[in-house]
């Protein structure tokens, strides 16, 4: 391999236990546009940690024939501890298991901070205040000292992702079609994704609420944008949240494909040398606030009624739960027309189960918008 392999390593929880993230590099770290991908935040979602993986690999072939002309840095499993979270067979790698906490949860804002450092130096250059903002936003996170191996793990990883143009995350559902959750600002730099991917629903949020990864690396932008209204501030940092299918659809054929499409959004972004024409996007954006979360009014046994990628329209039935006692069975209706593109693993259904994700386009939701 010829890229530059970075690693670091940071103390776990008990004594003599410690944990270590990769980060892989690509092309000159000077060079722009720099593109940061991720895998792995939580930890039992293993698609992404494939397609970063592979993704690698393809860069790895393409700098040795000269292709790189920004820079791409990959963070191949992002989340060791979660990844060390097995708990009677299986992975348990979305909250910790010390204290609940997601680890998708709780990054550091630091709007306040970059503020106070440059507000008075904004000028009327974009660029300038580009550089001036990145620079702003790592002398803030140095100043911060997390505690713990989790808020640890989290300021690296903002650290590795915080001077990037654009900003991958890559999860997956229970089981769903590919889809991506981003900011409205940054619509026009991934759209390119999103079709490259294949995506059947783009979902749209400014804020959706706790905090997560991608929304702290964006957010200190359009922040100041609004809090400084008589500058010129672009978004510098454009990110979003990409759900690769199903926790099961891990397989080297689909992480190919995905990298594949990575592969050919840097090409478009103008990463590496050549040309791709964007394909026809699979769906149009929808507003977060117009997605449907279904849940389980009753317990009992779950079977579903419309395949995911169906589009439902009001009052259709999407699934059904059975009742063990009575054999009753009760529907799950939709309120909503919109994509069905995800839902649970399982079918064993316990009152307030989430069963599933419609995505409308008419936003009707308040409050956190994303699951615990
Ligand atoms: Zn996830």
């Amino acid at each position: 391999m010829s890229m530059l392999e970075k690693s670091f390593t940071f103390a776990g929880r008990g004594p003599g236990s410690r944990h270590e993230v990769a980060n892989l590099s690509f092309g000159d770290p000077a060079a722009r546009p720099h593109v940061h991908v991720q895998g792995g935040l939580h930890a039992d979602e293993g698609p992404g940690m494939m397609t970063a993986r592979m993704l690698a690999d393809l860069l790895g072939e393409a700098e040795r024939s000269g292709q790189l002309r920004g820079h791409v840095t990959i963070v191949p499993f992002a989340n060791p501890i979660g990844l060390a979270q097995v708990l009677h067979g299986d992975h348990s790698g979305r909250f910790d298991l010390y204290d609940g906490r997601n680890f998708n949860r709780d990054y550091p804002d630091l709007t306040a901070e970059v503020a106070a450092r440059i507000g008075d130096r904004l000028g009327q250059d974009g660029d300038e205040n580009v550089r001036l903002i990145r620079e702003a936003l790592a002398a803030a996170l140095a100043q911060r000292s997390p505690v713990g191996p989790a808020d640890t793990l989290r300021h690296h990883l903002i650290g590795l992702a915080i001077s990037a143009d654009v900003v991958l995350d890559l999860h997956c559902d229970g089981e769903a079609e590919v889809h991506l959750y981003t900011q409205p600002a940054a619509l026009d730099r991934l759209a390119p994704l999103a079709a490259f991917l294949g995506c059947r629903a783009v979902l749209l949020a400014e804020v959706s609420g706790g905090s997560p990864f991608d929304e702290a690396l964006g957010g200190p932008w359009q922040a100041l944008a609004a809090r400084f209204p008589d500058r010129p501030i672009p978004l510098g940092c454009a990110t979003c949240t990409v759900e690769l299918r199903g926790r099961s659809d891990v397989s080297r054929t689909l992480g190919l494909k995905d990298a594949g499409a990575i592969f050919d959004y840097l090409v478009h972004l103008g990463v590496l040398t050549g040309a791709v024409e964007v394909p026809d996007a699979l769906c149009l954006p929808t507003p977060l606030a117009g997605s449907e979360a279904l849940s389980a009014p009753v317990a009992g046994l779950l079977s579903y009624a419309v395949d995911l990628g169906t589009d439902v329209e009001p009052g259709d039935v999407v699934a059904e739960i059975t009742d063990l006692v009575t054999g009753v069975v009760a529907p799950i209706k939709a309120s909503t027309s919109g994509t069905f593109y995800a839902r649970p693993a399982t079918r064993i259904a316990e009152v307030g189960k989430r069963l599933g994700k419609i995505a409308g386009s008419v936003a009707f939701r308040d409050g956190p918008l994303l699951s615990p």
